[in-house]
């Protein structure tokens, strides 16, 4: 059940990485939403939220550290950004290997529409 982000991480796809370390890989989302729109990944395969376990903790926890460096990196962290994990089809997950996306550059209004 490989998906596009492990072809990303093996090099055999090309993607503009922002950030790497042993445990986690940033790059650039290919359709950004906001003028910084940046993924944040761990190397090792989780599909989703619902399959994380107490093995992934210290990439998981990677994944803020990473956020924060890039912000500062991309200087939006004064400003602000926002840091989203969706998951499943209720939360509109596409890519079935855990991700943070990491948006900022703009305003980015109200979190969720109420409805
Ligand atoms: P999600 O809906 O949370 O699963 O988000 C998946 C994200 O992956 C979307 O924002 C896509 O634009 C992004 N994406 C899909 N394929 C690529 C790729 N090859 N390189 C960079 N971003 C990608």
């Amino acid at each position: 059940m490989s998906t596009v982000f492990s072809k990303i991480i093996a090099g055999e796809i090309p993607a503009d990485i922002v950030y790497e370390d042993e445990l986690v890989l940033a790059f650039r989302d290919i359709a950004p939403s906001a003028p910084t729109h940046i993924l944040i990944i761990p190397k090792r395969e989780i599909a989703t939220v619902n399959d994380v376990s107490a093995a992934d903790e210290a990439a998981l926890g990677r994944l803020f550290i990473a956020a924060a460096k890039i912000a500062a990196e991309e200087g939006i962290a004064q400003d602000g950004y926002r840091l989203i994990v969706n998951c499943n089809r209720h939360g509109g997950q596409e890519v079935f290997h855990l991700h943070m996306h990491l948006v900022g550059g703009r305003s980015l209004g109200p979190m969720l529409a109420r409805k």
